[in-house]
Order: structure tokens, then sequence, then C-alpha cells
């Protein structure tokens, strides 16, 4: 790419701060233009038809016509837009709409500046892009748990949490009760929160003090078994596109 061809970019966003953030980064890059920004579907309709821009970035949820929709309705008049989806959460299931609709990737808000600038040169190369935390949790390697042993990374030695510790290093113990004062209840459950230990807690106010209840489940790993099912069903996606060396109409 040359200095003099820059890559055409029009933002869609309904939300003035984010198009701002986003023009500010896009106008300081050398290879980048950003020829037009708008607020809704009516306006990007109409600025992709006077523009015709290289790359589009689409909020998915906008205000009346949604991101999706309005994607189906560019696509529809310019089959080769290059469009790529922003949305604030990886789980929204209109991310799967738009995948099917042709978008040519999407990027969560909250990505670093660098990586959406390096997603928007290789969307223009031809390429797809689903997000790096997605492709991870693809790569992750994905068991039920043979034994009730669960990963222990607290910071903190206390005599509580050392006795936490050790309920989390045993293969067998599902249960732990912790009968002490609610400054020591409230300092554990907060290790546990902090620390995304797979640990149900409930507060059992019988008997004084009363009692933190600790309970190992299997939460986590349903949960990333249902996340895993849906990024599958992205991936097939991708794959099926790259199988066919052109973009979905
Ligand atoms: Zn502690």
């Amino acid at each position: 790419m040359s200095r003099t061809d820059p890559i055409r970019i029009l933002s869609v966003d309904d939300h003035p701060v984010f198009r701002e953030g986003l023009s500010t980064i896009i106008t300081s890059q050398q290879d980048m233009a950003l020829i037009a920004q708008a607020a809704n579907a009516l306006e990007a309709v109409t600025e992709f038809r006077r523009h015709r821009p290289d790359i589009t970035l689409m909020d998915l949820r906008l205000p009346g016509t949604n991101g999706t929709d309005t994607l189906i309705a560019i696509r529809g008049e310019f089959p080769r837009a290059r469009i790529i989806m922003l949305t604030t959460s990886d789980s929204d299931g209109e991310i799967q709409r738009a995948m099917r609709a042709g978008a040519s990737g999407y990027i969560l808000k909250s990505t670093p500046k660098n990586e959406l600038l390096a997603v928007i040169r290789a969307v223009h190369g031809g390429k797809r892009h689903i997000p790096a935390e997605v492709a991870a949790r693809i790569a992750e390697h994905l068991e039920p748990p043979e034994d009730w042993r669960r990963p222990d990374e607290l910071g903190c030695t206390c005599r509580f949490c050392r006795e936490l510790s050790t309920f989390l290093a045993d293969p067998v113990r599902r249960t732990w009760a912790l009968k002490s004062l609610q400054v020591n209840r409230s300092h554990v459950e907060t290790e546990i929160r902090n620390c995304h230990c797979d640990v149900d807690t409930k507060t059992l106010r019988q008997g004084s003090p009363h009692s933190l209840f600790c309970t190992k489940n299997q939460a986590s790993y349903e949960r990333r078994a249902r996340q895993r099912k849906k990024d599958l069903e992205h991936l097939s996606l991708f794959e099926e596109y790259c199988s066919q060396g052109r973009s979905p109409s």
C-alpha cells in the first residue's frame, strides 16, 4: 500500500464519543483515511453509496435498524463490501447472524488500538477475522474435571485462605464450611471472586458465627463447553467462507 492510496474507512456508530475515539485512531495512521461517519442505518447506506469505502466499521447495536440489517442492506447493493462488526460482547447472538450475512469479521469494542488497526489492514487484504479471545478459547484444552482439584491462584496466605487452598487442592472434597466472623467470611468470599476460584459460595445463617459454605461445581466447565460450542459454530462459518475462497453472499 502506498501512502497515496490509503484504506478508505466508513465508521457507523450511534455513540459520538466512540466515533470520535475511532476517528482519532484512524486519522493518525498514514495508510488509512476516515472518509465518512454515520450514526444510524439510513446514514450508513447513504454514506456508503456516496463514498464506496474499502472498509466499513459497523456497530452491531444501532438504534432502529440494527447493524446486521444495515450490513444486509449494504451488501444487497454492494456484494463486495467489506464490513467489520463492532460489538461489546462476543457472546452476542447477533454476531452469528452478521457473519452469515457476510460480515468480514467482528471485533470487540474493548480491543486495543493496535489490534484494531491490524484487523482493518488484514480485512482490507482479503482476510477474515475473529477476536483473538475466541481463537484462544478454541485452542484451549477442554475436558470435564477428572477430580475435584481446582486451580488455586490465591495471593493471600492468611489462615483462612490457606484453608481455602487446601480445600481447592483436595481431589475428593467438594464442600468446605468456614465458620468464622463476618469480616473473615467476606475476606474469603472476596478472594474466591477475585481469583476466579471455581467455587460457589453461600452463607449459612445458623449458629453464631455464621458459616460460609463453599461448593466446588462444574459450572465453569459447563459454561466453557457452551461457549466452545458457539465458538466452533463461528469458526465453521469462517472455514466455509475460506474454502469457497470468496465472500458469502
Ligand atoms: Zn486471606
